[in-house]
């Protein structure tokens, strides 16, 4: 082969030609509000921890990690509750290995995984990167789930993998209890509930993991991004039946989390009352955000997250150009013509009301 070949000129899988890799675009701009990430960095004392720890795990740093992250785990069945114990818990670098770990174990050639749209825009990635069929069902107008809508798109696709989201991005709403019980109640499919922002929602006690005992084939997935102020530790993690976690180890690269990964997540959760702290403001800021943006003259979309969904606009990519142009960085997904804004620290979040109220006057 020639030398610095193109893409064309590889021997690239079928189905990766003419992909983009994921990027929502990482601007250096003075208000990001486009990942959903908690605005609030660690304080001075938890990053001298983090230091501390990583200092003293140098040493040993010859040496493979630990494969079982038998700390980490411990340390997250216990920020958890529920009953849980290390037995239930994998952890991966982010969600998003999470559920890659998941689809390789249930997923795969001739295997299904379905999910309901608008929703996350990694899914079908993870699906293609393990060979697995990606199909979704639409959620009702109000992007809301009922078990009737969750148990016919599942016979309908014979889907082997089911993901519900919840609270779901990009429209913030949740699904009751009720309804995934009901789903489990009639599915033997492996169920992965994505709670990455359950710690967000107005009632973050009525989680999936209090259905565990009741169901072996319920995950319940969660990451240490949103809520827990990491997204740059990137460490993701789900409870599930131990044979779940058992399946996971098989298909997990040797020593898949780092040593640093592993003491910083670690550290992390020592703190979690100070990290999590923060999520009361940003609840706050949120449900204000669910006044202002309707003030304001646009729609709104209910949200239970850290993040809302608004329009509609005749051209969002203007609408985010004009919020770009401003320092605003914010996201163009979801339904067309809406965009989604992540609530930021409160200061940041009045520098996006002052910029869109200037948009509007500007498009009118
Ligand atoms: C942000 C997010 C995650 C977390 O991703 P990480 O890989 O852990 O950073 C998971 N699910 C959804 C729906 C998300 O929006």
């Amino acid at each position: 082969m020639k030398p610095n070949p193109s893409l064309a000129d590889l021997p690239l899988r079928p189905e990766l030609i003419g992909e983009e890799p994921y990027g929502a675009p990482q601007l250096d701009v003075p208000v990001c509000l486009n990942v959903n990430e908690n605005p609030f960095p660690p304080n001075a004392e938890i990053a001298a921890d983090m230091a501390a720890a990583i200092t003293a795990g140098a040493t040993g740093l010859n040496r493979y990690p630990d494969r079982e992250a038998t700390g980490l785990r411990t340390a997250l069945a216990t920020y958890l509750g529920h009953g849980l114990t290390i037995e239930n818990i994998w952890a991966a670098n982010g969600s998003n290995e999470v559920m890659t770990h998941l689809l390789g174990a249930f997923g795969g050639p001739g295997r299904t995984l379905l999910s309901f749209t608008p929703t996350y825009s990694m899914y079908p990635e993870y699906a293609r990167n393990t060979h697995t069929r990606y199909v979704t069902a639409p959620r009702h107008d109000d992007y809301s789930l009922d078990a009737d809508l969750i148990g016919s798109a599942i016979a309908e696709h014979d889907a082997g993998v089911v993901i519900i989201t919840t609270p779901n991005n990009p429209t913030g709403t949740p699904t009751a209890l009720q309804v995934i019980a009901e789903v489990l109640a009639h599915t033997d499919a492996v169920v992965v509930v994505d709670e990455a922002y359950q710690e967000f929602s107005r009632h973050p006690e009525q989680t999936a993991l209090t259905l565990l005992p009741r169901f072996g084939n319920l995950i319940v997935s969660r990451t240490m991004s949103k809520a827990f102020a990491l997204a740059g530790g990137r460490v993701g993690y789900f409870a599930a039946a131990p044979a779940i976690v058992d399946a996971c180890r098989i298909v997990r690269l040797p020593y898949h989390l780092s040593a640093q990964t592993q003491i910083v997540a670690e550290t992390a959760l020592r703190h979690a009352d100070f990290l999590l702290g923060q999520v009361d403001q940003l609840r706050r800021t949120r449900d204000e955000m669910l006044v202002r943006l309707p003030e304001l003259g646009v729609e709104v979309i209910d949200s239970d997250a850290n993040f809302c969904l608004f329009g509609a606009f005749a051209d969002r990519h203007d609408v985010w150009q004009r919020l770009l142009d401003r320092g605003v960085l914010i996201r163009e997904t979801g339904p067309a013509g809406w965009l989604r804004v992540s609530v930021g620290t409160p200061e940041e979040t009045e520098t996006f009301y002052t910029a869109l109220a200037e948009v509007l006057e500007e498009i009118r």
